[in-house]
């Protein structure tokens, strides 16, 4: 057996390995790799795939996050948010088109307070439907009323755990506060959901391998990762490398080794950079893909980094092209809520 085999397997029988270990397999070609995540997926999460109806229901933002087409400081961004009457009736549509879980998702933006947050949740929660918010940062108080309120999931990405990189990309942001937040929604009996940005300049394999202990470590029941893209107004924008993309499904399936009964999202970025991408990620271990149920003309507004996909598509078209794509590797949109480990 190879040391690489030998590594795998021991992943494979009790899910933890060493930081040495995640750094071998991270710098493999990632071939075997695939094959044990793809197993330990079928074994633990099966073959159905959760599909999840993303609302982008603001842009508006007061983070300089430098990577993120959103920030702030980029007045270039045609600037929208929803009402939260609006917010309700997407989330109509989503479930009219078959979605179980709903997630919101926005800039930092503040107009949307905890009353209005707690009335768009308790109004969606209505619908018999799963949750999920992505809103940033937020009070434990803020947090603790919108699980009240009926919010089942949240997902906040440490983006990164390397704590200089972290203080270089996000400019009055802190690190402890990030892991504050999650600990906070972790507490609270949110499903937690995290993950790590690909392919940020400065970024080492070894910082990657710590960003996957975090995801163990905190027994996240989620975790997203994403390739790096520059967005042409930030001041990343000529930091491309290459190797975001076979990078950011090795750190996916290393995940779905050492957590083998998570949901993992095969990530929109990924497509973005594969035209494949996302079947490439559910045949390496992700068991969950999320479209969006917007229109047109507001998902090229929101525009986090360029080239997303399916940007003139409706969002029925959108339901239909995706489970098409998941029955051709033979595999099925599951009729669940799709929480962890059911
Ligand atoms: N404001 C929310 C939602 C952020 S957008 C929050 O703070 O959680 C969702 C994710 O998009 C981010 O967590 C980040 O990882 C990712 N993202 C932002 N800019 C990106 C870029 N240029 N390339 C790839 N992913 C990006």
């Amino acid at each position: 057996m190879t040391f690489l085999n030998k590594i795998l397997e021991k992943a494979y029988e009790n899910h933890n390995l060493s930081r040495e270990d995640i750094v071998f397999l991270l710098k493999s070609n990632g071939e075997e790799l695939y094959k044990y995540s793809d197993k330990v997926r079928e074994e633990y999460v099966g073959n159905g795939v959760h599909l999840r109806g993303l609302i982008e229901f603001s842009n508006i933002c007061k983070c300089q996050c430098k990577y993120c087409g959103l920030r702030c400081p980029n007045n270039k961004v045609d600037r929208y948010r929803l009402e939260p009457d609006e917010i309700i009736e997407y989330a109509q549509k989503g479930v009219d088109l078959g979605y179980k879980t709903i997630v919101l998702q926005s800039g930092e933006d503040s107009f949307f307070d905890v009353e209005k947050l707690c009335y768009i949740i308790s109004e969606i929660k209505k619908k018999d439907v799963a949750l999920t918010l992505s809103i940033g940062e937020r009070s434990y108080e803020e947090y603790k009323q919108m699980k009240a309120a009926g919010a089942d999931r949240y997902l906040l990405r440490i983006e990164t755990t390397d704590k200089s990189l972290y203080s270089n990309m996000h400019p009055n942001m802190s690190y402890e506060n990030r892991v504050r937040c999650l600990k906070d929604i972790k507490s609270l009996g949110y499903e937690t959901g995290t993950g790590c940005l690909v392919g940020l300049p400065g970024q080492s394999v070894e910082s990657l391998a710590d960003d996957i202990l975090f995801f163990k470590s905190l027994d996240a029941d989620m975790v997203g990762i994403g390739p790096f893209i520059p967005h042409p107004d930030t001041p990343l924008k000529s930091d491309l490398n290459s190797d975001n993309f076979n990078m950011a499904l090795k750190v996916m399936a290393v995940t779905r080794l050492l957590l083998p009964d998570i949901n993992i999202p095969a990530t929109t970025a990924m497509e973005t950079l594969n035209p494949n991408g996302r079947i490439i990620a559910l045949k390496s271990g992700a068991n969950v893909v999320m479209p969006n149920i917007m229109e047109s003309k507001l998902k090229v507004k929101y525009e986090i980094y360029p080239g997303k996909i399916c940007l003139n598509d409706k969002s029925d078209k959108c339901r239909g092209c995706i489970e098409n794509k998941i029955k051709s590797i033979g595999r099925f949109v599951s009729p669940d809520k799709g929480f962890r480990g059911k």
